[in-house]
């Protein structure tokens, strides 16, 4: 039992020991589950990844490149594109076939990023696509939704309305199958930024503006910030100028999150497009002047030098707006995915403009014309019969989706609530075992002290009458006179013996004498004082040790119990009187030995006997 219960005690503590350690020792390493935090506090968040480098650089490769994507996912968010290309470009050089599905997707999509952001849109498409597989294959939803709009997004960027809208759609379905408010928001944006390229103004304002309360009611603030962005630029391309204004100034208090001032270049790039087109020539020239000094995007930078272009050209400053038109010129030549879109067809409107300006007024014309051919071709692209089809498609998609939507999510509802239900019932369950362990230990524990005691017990007791036994009785008296100054310890002995037990037990048998036994045990515990060590020494013969008792106040307490034995029932037992005879002995300078103490009460009992029983017997020491 007692091995069994170290196991117990062992099990126990190893559990407890472990707990905390292990969880402490995860948590250390663990950048797999950031997600949410980096989000949250992009900028808190990067200074404590960068804190952690050398943390990670001394685990294991894995650990490594999670910190490594975790980095580059905050450098996306503060507009810290240098180092996030740079974190991206060492994270790919770690990868291999091993690599988890997870940290290659995210890598692919990061990558994604860096060529649109570079004006690479094919690339970007591909990357794109390629992530999507993944995540796909690795049944890696989120990340599979993440990467489906941004590749409906750049398709959009390149004009590929279509296949963007019917990729969006699905995307929309998984991410609320999903009930994930992140991914919707996400969504949302996307799709005010496709609306909005589809100058479906009223359309994208509304999903902005609900991935705006999404991103808000998640407290992330670069992606407000994106919203809010969203919202200004789709007022501007409404020519809505002044609440476009109002955004872009709350969009630029919004970035205060990140301490980069590069990324003022959005803010100066929209404010500066918005009075340009406002007609506010004199602040426009100024704001895009700020913009274009600060390290901004390509194809936006190509948007400011036409706006710069026309604006001074309504000042007649032609040599510097052919200069701005030169150097829009040259970012879509080094931008093939742009040839033929809106944005680069309007070089051939404003080159117009400064033609007409000159003064060559045919160059101007035939300039014109191309414009509108151009323009023309673009709008048949796009809005063909098989666009409207779609948008239309879309809308009644939409509401067998939305009811879709309604019944999945009082499924998940359910779902959650029976989840939950099982969860309450594992914790109850828990409860139950742990509660059964302690209890079992605790029994354990019990039972042990109690079989200890009796064991204890058994040594020193005599089984019969509950009364100390011999053994006891004697090594307290050895342990007494060892122990202590035997002449002035002044202890006394009682012996007492039933007088002819014998013919009790004869006439009535052993268990009525028994009985006699354990009622003049009773007695003797009823005389005796506390600190009195009384037993039963042998068969009907007794023993009370009295320390700190000199033999004239031993007499008196065998007196009482003698009283005692006489007035008793016991006659009830035995049928007849039953009588005790008593010897009593102390401890003297003549006497400081045990053995003689008892024969001294023995001698003294024995002469009671003689004299007739039923009386105390006081030895009496020689002079
Ligand atoms: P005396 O007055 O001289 O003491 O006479 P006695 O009969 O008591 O004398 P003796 O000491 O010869 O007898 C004791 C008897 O006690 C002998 C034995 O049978 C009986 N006895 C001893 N131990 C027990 C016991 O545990 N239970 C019972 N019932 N009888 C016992
Ligand atoms: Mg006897
Ligand atoms: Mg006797």
């Amino acid at each position: 039992m007692t091995k069994a219960l170290q196991a117990c005690y062992a099990t126990l503590f190893i559990l407890l020991l472990n707990f905390p350690v292990a969880a402490v020792a995860k948590g250390a390493v663990n950048f797999s589950d950031m997600e949410h935090e980096i989000n949250l506090q992009p900028w808190r968040t990067y200074q404590k990844l960068l804190g952690l480098q050398s943390t990670a650089e001394s685990y294991d490769e894995l650990t490594y490149l999670w910190w490594l994507v975790r980095k580059a996912q905050a450098e996306n968010l503060i507009y810290f594109y240098d180092e996030f290309n740079q974190t991206v470009k060492q994270a790919n050089s770690l990868i291999n076939g091993n690599t988890p599905p997870e940290i290659q997707t995210r890598l692919l999509f990061f990558q994604g990023l860096i060529e649109r952001r570079n004006g690479q849109f094919s690339d970007a498409i591909v990357t794109f696509t390629e992530a999507l597989k993944l995540a796909n294959n690795a049944k890696l939803s989120s990340l599979y939704i993440f990467a489906k709009q941004e590749l409906a997004y750049t398709q959009t960027l390149t004009e590929v309305y279509t296949s963007s809208l019917l990729d969006m759609q699905a995307a929309y379905i998984e991410a609320f199958a999903l009930q994930d408010q992140y991914l919707i928001a996400t969504i949302n944006e996307t799709y005010g930024a496709i609306y909005g390229y589809l100058d479906d103004f009223e359309q994208s304002i509304a999903y902005y503006q609900r991935a705006l309360d999404g991103y808000q009611n998640l407290q992330y603030p670069a992606h407000i910030a994106e919203a809010l962005y969203g919202l200004a630029s789709t007022y501007r391309y409404w020519k809505k100028y002044d609440i476009a204004i109002k955004y872009f100034k709350k969009y630029q208090q919004q970035i205060g999150y990140t301490p980069n001032s590069n990324i003022s270049f959005f803010s100066a790039y929209g404010l500066g497009m918005t009075l340009a087109e406002k007609g506010d020539c004199e602040q426009a020239l100024s704001v895009i002047k700020q913009a274009l000094a600060l390290k901004g995007v390509k194809d936006y930078n190509a948007e400011l030098y036409k706006r710069q272009a026309s604006c001074l050209i309504s000042f007649s400053q032609l040599a510097a707006a052919e200069q701005a038109l030169a150097s829009a010129d040259a970012i879509f030549a080094e931008m093939p995915e742009l040839r033929g879109t809106t944005w680069q067809i309007e070089l051939l409107k404003i080159k117009a403009e400064l033609a007409h300006a000159h003064g060559q007024h045919e160059s101007a014309y035939e300039l014109l014309k191309q414009y509108n051919e151009q323009y023309i071709q673009l709008l048949i692209k796009n809005s063909t019969q098989r666009l409207l089809e779609v948008r239309a498609n879309q809308e009644g998609e939409r509401k067998t989706v939305s009811e879709d939507l309604q019944r999945k999510s009082e499924k998940i509802a359910q779902l959650q609530q029976e989840r939950m239900q099982t969860i309450n019932a594992q914790h109850a369950n828990f409860n139950v075992f742990v509660a059964v362990i302690a209890l079992i230990v605790l029994l354990v524990i019990v039972a042990q002290y109690r079989s200890n005691r009796k064991m204890q017990l058994l040594t020193i007791k005599d089984p019969l009458s509950g009364l100390y036994n011999r053994r006891y009785i004697f090594d307290y008296l050895n342990d007494a006179v060892a122990h202590g100054n035997a002449d002035k310890m002044q202890l006394s002995i009682i012996l007492i013996d039933i007088d002819d037990f014998k013919k009790i037990n004869d006439r009535h048998g052993h268990p009525v004498g028994d009985e006699v036994i354990r009622k003049v045990a009773d007695v003797g515990r009823e005389v005796f004082r506390q600190e009195d060590i009384f037993g039963r020494i042998g068969g009907e013969e007794f023993l009370c040790v009295l320390p700190r008792t000199e033999i004239g106040a031993a007499e008196q307490i065998a007196e009482r119990f003698l009283t005692l034995i006489n007035q008793s029932t016991l006659v009830k037992w035995a049928h007849e009187p039953i009588t005790v005879s008593i010897g009593i002995a102390a401890l003297s300078s003549q006497c400081h030995d045990i053995n003689q103490l008892y024969i001294n009460a023995d001698q003294a009992l024995y002469q009671a006997k003689g004299l007739g029983k039923n009386q105390i017997n006081v030895f009496n020491s020689p002079a």
